[in-house]
């Protein structure tokens, strides 16, 4: 297949067929950073509301760094993937130290900046700097694995070679950098979806994509099947104290790792033959150095992450001893419903803010009830 004139067909479809988004056309490198990093693992429809939001807070790379993690973190709240806020933030604050509040210009340069991967440091370089490198995600892989037929495990080095060369050569070749690179992201966002390929509505789908021609267009790409994905029970308190009215302990995540900086009712991981309630007085020992006692449930979570599953139970709890210490999370404090939405949570501590706002709507969000209460 004639690669130029592939390259010129899906460019020709993506000038008359690219979808209006907010972030076309925009020249701002911070902004086309911003939009990478949201629209990472992540749909257009979850990124829009986000996206004018975040960048009317933070309009510039000097802001973004100004600003404290936390900011930051309420303003990513709900988003997910909250290790791309934190880089973000880290990456602002390199870029002032380091290159005067400027993005640099090429690849080679971004990738020495926090959260910057070659698919972010390709995809800012070629779209914000009309550097003609490639930025190759799980889209683009599929994109060129069914273009090309490319029929050996794209998660294999000799897979993942071959899809970096043909990538490599065609962000050489086309004649607008910015253009070939959103032009493939589109193709695979709109068209050669992974499930259901469009391939009778795809400027390629006439002949140049070959896994079309050779009826291999659903099978590709080859990925090795899928684990079964854990499921864990996981236990949280709604710890309250009991010569106050409705103040409840949230504790801060470390700020690294998963849901890093993040609030939560604090709590942890069931392990083989513990209880749910015993569960949770260990966790809140381990983590806080208090006692508690258990009592009535909140609600129950289910929540899908991406490599397991939990079911999040929240429990009413008592303190009954100490004072809580930061041993393992970063901070803590003492809320009510009325201040707790300072703070950003992750979406199944907000399923917890939820019972507890439908209780208070109640009128049962009362100490006094707690022991006996049932959502
Ligand atoms: Fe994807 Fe089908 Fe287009 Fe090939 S023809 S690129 S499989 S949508």
């Amino acid at each position: 297949m004639d690669k130029t004139t592939l390259q010129q067909t899906i460019q020709r479809w993506y000038r008359a067929n690219r979808r209006p988004l907010p972030w076309r056309d925009e020249t701002d490198p911070y902004r086309i950073w911003v939009s990478e990093v949201m629209l990472q693992q992540t749909q257009v429809t979850a990124v829009m509301p986000y996206y004018q939001k975040f960048l009317a807070r933070f309009p510039t790379v000097a802001a973004l760094a100004a600003a404290p993690v936390d900011e930051v973190l309420k303003a990513w709240e709900g988003l997910g993937y909250y290790a791309r806020a934190r880089n973000l933030h880290r990456a602002a604050r390199d870029i002032v130290a380091r290159f005067d509040g400027r993005l640099p210009q090429t690849r080679s340069e971004l990738l020495t900046l926090p959260g910057f991967g070659a698919y972010t440091a390709g995809a800012v370089a070629s779209i914000a700097f009309g550097e003609p490198v490639p930025a190759v995600d799980g889209n683009v892989k599929r994109v060129i694995s069914r273009l090309f037929a490319i029929e050996d495990d794209i998660t294999t080095a000799p897979g993942r070679n071959r899809i970096q060369a043909i990538a490599t050569e065609m962000a050489r070749t086309a004649a607008v950098s910015a253009e070939w690179t959103q032009a493939l992201m589109e193709l695979g966002a709109v068209v050669c979806a992974p499930a259901r390929p469009r391939c009778l509505l795809c400027p390629a789908g006439n002949g140049l994509c070959r896994a079309r021609a050779a009826g291999l267009a659903e099978s590709l790409p080859v990925k090795p099947r899928k684990k079964p994905v854990p499921h864990y029970n996981v236990a949280a308190g709604v710890i309250y104290k009991t010569t106050t009215g409705p103040e409840f302990l949230i504790a801060q995540r470390p700020l690294e790792g998963m849901l890093g900086g993040l609030w939560e009712f604090p709590g942890g991981k069931q392990e083989p033959s513990e209880t749910l309630p015993h569960c949770l007085q260990r966790e809140i020992r381990e983590e806080l150095n208090i006692e508690i006692a258990v009592d009535g449930p909140v609600t129950v979570v289910n929540h899908a992450f991406t490599h397991f599953k939990i079911t999040l139970h929240a429990f009413f709890a008592r303190l009954i001893d100490g004072c809580p210490q930061k041993i393992g999370v970063a901070n803590w404090a003492w809320v009510t419903l009325e201040t707790i939405d300072r703070f950003a949570f992750g979406r199944a501590d907000r399923k917890i803010i939820a019972a507890l706002r439908r209780l208070a709507a109640e009128n049962t969000l009362q100490v006094g009830n707690f022991r006996d209460l049932k959502v």
